[in-house]
């Protein structure tokens, strides 16, 4: 069977009833209330999950908590927990084709990129992490003759995942393969939006030896993520998500146990195209597809093209002429680039800023309002709005869809400053193929994540995170490790022999 027929088959199943994943058992929420996962393909119910709320996170953060003061999981010699989440990592990799066909129906991703990177990443990442267990060693230190200084690496004990509907599998990996191989026990609260994959991945966790109360779902709505965050026993909270959902994080640590928090919020990232970029064309395909992708339902999307002035006709030409090449439908057709965005709502939200801008004067240079795709479903073709203010509410708030705005520059010093002029501080890119001009970028960009000339994908090597309000903490990379662990000192005096 060709790969087209092969999703088309997998997509023709119904989907399993869902259940939250509390103490190693399927669980309906202790209401009993249960709450629809609509596709946004078509705006069918796939299926129904449990509705859970604050009582339903209080049985799985005791459970959470009795796993970890047992060690049951954080006292696993680490050679063992190694072979169990890199288990875990194969179980997934054997499914990785339905899942990546029940994440497009989920939350509407692309096919391409459910599989070769919401699934992939989420793979790696944990396969990653989980070959970490035994090779993090602790520090020891001799003060004098007498005295040995031991630092401890010792993990946190419950942590709170509140996960993001836009790359779920793959974000939620960034959380749970550093929290996991630290030794804490991780209650996972999935977005409202997107909850499926995570369920499954539950599942297999369980399948591959972790403990049943070191890796919980539960599923619902904002509730859940508010009671996980306000709960006293709960020591780390670690999300993806909006602005406003992670001030109310920050409010109810300091209203609660003062439990660490680690945000990755929106961004608003430039991507700087100078006169003297070494491949136009390449920069025009990347500027593109990297702002298309998932709908421009990234929070590193670079949102905000600033080009040079001089090539700005000629570059917006060609980014005009690709993105009218993108196909729009039903995501689980491998010939479609976009998707529909991920709710009617959030359509709407976006439609608006595209009418604000263009009615306070910025040209609508490609307009994908028109789009269409399966019936029911929430479609928004690529739009570029050109002649954009950098101070212009376009310019400066998130849209989290498939809008690109395009500002022109005439100084590398102009677009740094530009560049610099949002309260985010997530991604930025520039291209230019020269050194001075890059070094320059790159000390003076106020963001996380800066790519050159293209750059590379969000590979689990390097750490990720923004300054400003995106947020703080990283996701990625051994710098993860930090944010699930603390230290702890030990002295050991000794007699001093003659
Ligand atoms: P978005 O608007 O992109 O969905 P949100 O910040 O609302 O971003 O959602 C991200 C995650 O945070 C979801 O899992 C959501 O259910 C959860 N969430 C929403 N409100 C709260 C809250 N007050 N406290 C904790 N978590 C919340």
């Amino acid at each position: 069977m060709d790969k087209q027929a092969q999703i088309s088959a997998i997509a023709e199943r119904p989907v399993a009833r869902g259940f939250a994943l509390i103490g190693g058992r399927r669980a309906e929420a202790l209401s009993g209330r249960r709450r629809a996962a609509v596709s946004p393909i078509d705006g069918t119910v796939l299926t129904e999950l449990p509705d859970c709320a604050a009582e339903d996170v209080d049985s799985a953060v005791a459970i959470a908590r009795a796993t970890f003061e047992k060690r049951e999981w954080a006292g696993m010699p680490p050679k063992e927990r190694k072979r169990r989440m890199v288990r875990w990592a194969e179980l997934i990799a054997a499914e990785a084709l339905e899942l990546a066909v029940l994440e497009s129906r989920d939350m509407g991703m692309p096919f391409a990129m459910a599989e070769g990177l919401d699934i992939a990443f989420a793979i790696d990442t944990i396969r990653w992490y989980g070959e970490l267990a035994d090779k993090i060693y602790d520090e020891m230190i001799s003060l004098d003759d007498t005295v040995t200084a031991l630092i401890f690496r010792a993990p946190l004990g419950v942590v709170g995942a509140i996960l993001p509907w836009n790359a779920p599998a793959m974000i939620g990996a960034w959380k749970l393969g550093p929290a996991l191989v630290t030794g804490n026990s991780v209650v996972v609260k999935p977005s409202e939006e997107a909850s499926l994959v995570m369920l499954r991945m539950g599942e297999l966790a369980l399948e591959a030896g972790i403990p049943a109360g070191a890796l919980q779902i539960v599923t619902g709505a904002g509730e859940v993520g508010k009671a996980l965050s306000e709960h006293r026993d709960v020591d780390c909270i670690t999300f993806t998500g909006s602005g406003v959902t992670g001030r109310a994080l920050m409010h109810a640590s300091a209203n609660s146990n003062l439990k660490r928090v680690s945000l990755e919020l929106g961004g608003k990232s430039a991507n700087i195209v100078m006169a003297d970029a070494p491949d136009l064309d390449m920069a025009a395909d990347v500027a593109v597809r990297f702002m298309f992708s998932n709908q421009g339902q990234v929070c590193e999307a670079p949102s905000r093209l600033l080009v040079q002035r001089g090539i700005e006709d000629e570059f917006v030409g060609r980014i005009v002429e690709k993105a009218k090449t993108l196909r729009i439908g039903n995501p689980l057709d491998l010939a479609n680039d976009l998707g529909p965005v991920i709710s009617g709502s959030h359509r709407q939200a976006i439609v608006s800023k595209i009418e604000r801008a263009h009615a306070s004067g910025a040209a609508l240079t490609l307009d994908g309002r028109n789009a269409e795709g399966p019936a029911g479903g929430y479609y928004l073709g690529p739009t570029i709005v050109s002649r954009v203010d950098p101070a212009s509410a376009l310019a400066q708030e998130e849209v989290f869809g498939p809008v690109l705005s395009v500002i022109a520059f005439d100084r590398i010093e102009d677009a740094i400053a530009i560049a610099n002029q949002t309260r985010y501080g997530l991604g930025a890119s520039i291209w230019s193929a020269n050194l001075d001009n890059v070094f320059y970028a790159a000390s003076r960009l106020v963001a996380g994540n800066i790519n050159v000339n293209g750059g590379t994908g969000p590979v689990v090597e390097m750490p990720f995170g923004g300054f400003k309000e995106s947020g703080f903490g990283r996701d990625r990379s051994m710098h993860a490790l930090d944010l699930y662990s603390d230290l702890k000192n030990v002295a050991i005096r000794r007699s001093a022999r003659p």
